[in-house]
């Protein structure tokens, strides 16, 4: 008897790119607020400056992938790049990086 697992962990998944911020600004709690209700979350911070893509160890380290410390995003409600807006545009550096990451391109 031998437990062979077979696993063959060939995970086509594409990188994902965490969110994050050159800083955040925590927003401050309504003083008093009678009305409750409105399912609307709302964003309790809110990125200021640049967004930068995030890789798997910038997570631990805190960094972008333009080696810029960074503030992390919810990945629940921001995503790269598709977050970008003109109050928040991409760090160009983040952006060839995670271009060039993401498609084998050849020549040059
Ligand atoms: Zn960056």
């Amino acid at each position: 008897m031998s437990l062979a697992r077979a696993s063959s962990d060939n995970h086509a998944e594409r990188e994902r790119w965490i969110a994050g911020a050159d800083s955040v600004i925590r927003r401050p709690r309504p003083a008093h607020t009678r009305s409750v209700g409105a399912g609307r979350r709302s964003p309790t911070s809110v990125p200021v400056g640049r967004l930068h893509a995030v890789g798997d160890a910038g997570l631990l380290t805190g960094r972008a992938l333009c080696l810029a410390p960074v503030t992390l995003l919810d990945p629940a409600q921001w995503r790269w790049p598709d977050d970008a807006d003109e109050l928040r545009p991409l760090c160009w550096t983040c952006l060839a990086l995670t271009h060039a990451a993401e498609g084998p391109h050849t020549g040059g």
